[in-house]
């Protein structure tokens, strides 16, 4: 089975040719182009101007993955492309470009959740079975997930307000560092003292796997306007404390959470346990480093996959997409782009059309 993925939920135009060779696949092209140039002056996403690009680039994205993995359509056998959730003008790019492609070649057509994507990456890079218990933190999403079968997830719980990654753009803004946050506070806080600043880590003390980050970002605009008025700005030094700081918050809400939630999924006897994080902020390597320690605690391998897949990319779509047409699932002309698709059947209200 070779397939090819579309995926245009974010900021990230990708497209991607996967060979599935019985249970092996093989990514074959993984072309992502990101818009951070773009939206670099609004100091966070437009979603006209995203949706706009994600229109112009997806050809072009296309024709370079098929170009790379020197596969002409004609040896493609279906086409799967992100349906949501996501903002809602790029989606729709990506749905339109892969129903043309799909009719044209006469090919099967796959809606993917895009989460689901992200969470079945590290069957792509690992091959680990089911079910796995996985930690997806990304830009917009936080959540612990027994991950049953393509189509089954178990949400164990998550964040009740902002995502990781959101709170490291947001950081990042905060203090002057270019976008995406992640990695520029990465990097300053490899230079900061975490002890220097106290940030709350919340939640910690209610049961459960739920987790808020929103209260963490008001506490860094409030040591960081402290120091504004008591010295008039912010040193380098100041800068890369309070990201060393905020990072370490971050990491040991993550860390309490994961081992609650390790401890509910290893209850449940699982034949082989194992561990998965996925989503952008999987890419932090203090984070990785807390979520390791915690696998290594309950004896649970752990599985985190490389950089480039963590973050949004299509090659994760088409293996997702594979896994569906597998299970019997596709799709026609009436799929529908999907703003909001939660993965757990048993969590919030569905909203918008689709499957
Ligand atoms: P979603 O998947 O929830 O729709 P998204 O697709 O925008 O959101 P991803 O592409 O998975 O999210 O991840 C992007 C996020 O990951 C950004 O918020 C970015 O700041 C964060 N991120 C990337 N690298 C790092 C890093 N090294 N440390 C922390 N966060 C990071
Ligand atoms: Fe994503």
């Amino acid at each position: 089975l070779t397939i090819l993925g579309l995926e245009s939920s974010c900021d990230d135009t990708a497209a991607a040719v996967l060979r599935i060779e019985g249970d092996a696949p093989t990514i074959l092209s993984s072309i992502v182009h990101g818009q951070n140039d773009l939206h670099a002056a609004y100091g966070g996403i437009v979603p006209e101007i995203a949706a706009r690009a994600h229109a112009e680039k997806l050809d072009i994205c296309v024709k370079a993955a098929l170009n790379k993995a020197n596969t002409p359509l004609s040896k493609i056998d279906a086409v799967a492309v992100t349906a949501g959730p996501g903002l809602i003008g790029g989606v729709l790019s990506g749905v339109m470009c892969a129903k043309g492609i799909a009719a044209g070649a006469g090919l099967p057509l796959i809606g993917v959740n895009h989460l689901a994507g992200h969470a079945l990456t590290p069957r792509l890079t690992d091959g680990i079975a089911y079910p796995y218990l996985m930690l997806l933190a990304s830009g917009g999403h936080c959540q612990f997930l027994i991950v049953r079968g393509c189509e089954d997830f178990n949400r164990l719980g998550g964040t009740i307000d902002d995502a990781p990654g959101e709170a490291f753009d947001k950081t990042a803004r905060l203090l002057g560092l270019p976008q995406p946050g992640g990695p520029s506070v990465e990097r300053e806080a490899m230079q900061g003292d975490p002890a220097r600043f106290r940030f709350p880590r919340p939640l910690l003390d209610r049961p459960g796997c739920d987790m808020s980050f929103s209260g963490l970002k008001t506490a860094l605009l409030r040591a960081r306007d402290d120091l504004i008025a008591a010295q008039g700005g912010l040193t380098h030094q100041d800068r890369a404390d309070l990201c060393a700081g905020f990072q370490a918050a971050v990491a040991d809400v993550l860390a309490e959470k994961t081992r609650r939630a390790l401890e509910t999924y290893l209850g449940e006897a699982p034949p082989v346990p194992a561990f998965a994080v996925a989503g952008g902020v999987a890419a932090n390597s203090a984070i990785r480093t807390v979520l390791q320690t915690a696998a290594d605690a309950a004896q649970t391998a752990f599985v985190a996959p490389p950089l480039a897949l963590c973050t949004d990319n299509a090659a994760m779509i088409a293996y997702a997409g594979a896994e569906l047409l597998r299970a019997g699932q596709c799709d026609d002309m009436t799929l529908a782009a999907r703003p909001r698709w939660p993965l757990d059947r048993s969590g919030p209200a569905l909203l918008g059309g689709g499957k």
